[in-house]
């Protein structure tokens, strides 16, 4: 793999996990720097394991979903399940391209990682 689809795929991850966080407001600066801090650790994990490229936007984002648990809370919280306690959405797949965020209690896909904007305007 060339240098630079492997910049790309990071490039991409970081743009689709800030559109996400975006769409739910809670893209502040300290979030920023989570996202960043994601994106070091992928790069480092994408160049030890090239092929895993696509699969970078998912696991980035399921790196600042943890570590918005910490700082922050539940992120996202699931536009379905609207009468429940709130709970978070998941990404799947865990380890694949195309990541989705979804709803494991409802069983639905709600939106592909980076257009959580659609699913959330209602
Ligand atoms: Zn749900």
């Amino acid at each position: 793999m060339e240098l630079n689809t492997l910049e790309q795929s990071l490039h991409t991850a970081r743009a689709l996990v800030m559109a996400d966080l975006a769409a739910g407001d809670v893209a502040e600066a300290d979030v920023v720097s989570l996202v960043e801090d994601a994106v070091t650790h992928r790069r480092w994990w994408v160049e030890q394991w090239p092929e895993g490229a696509e699969f970078v936007a998912g696991l980035v984002a399921q790196d600042v979903q943890d570590a918005l648990l910490e700082r922050y809370g539940r992120w996202p919280l699931c536009p379905v399940c609207t009468e429940e306690e709130p709970h978070a959405l998941d990404v799947e797949p865990e380890l694949g391209p195309d990541p989705h965020w979804v709803c494991t209690k409802a069983a639905v896909a709600v939106a592909p990682v980076g257009a959580l904007g659609g699913a959330l305007r209602r």
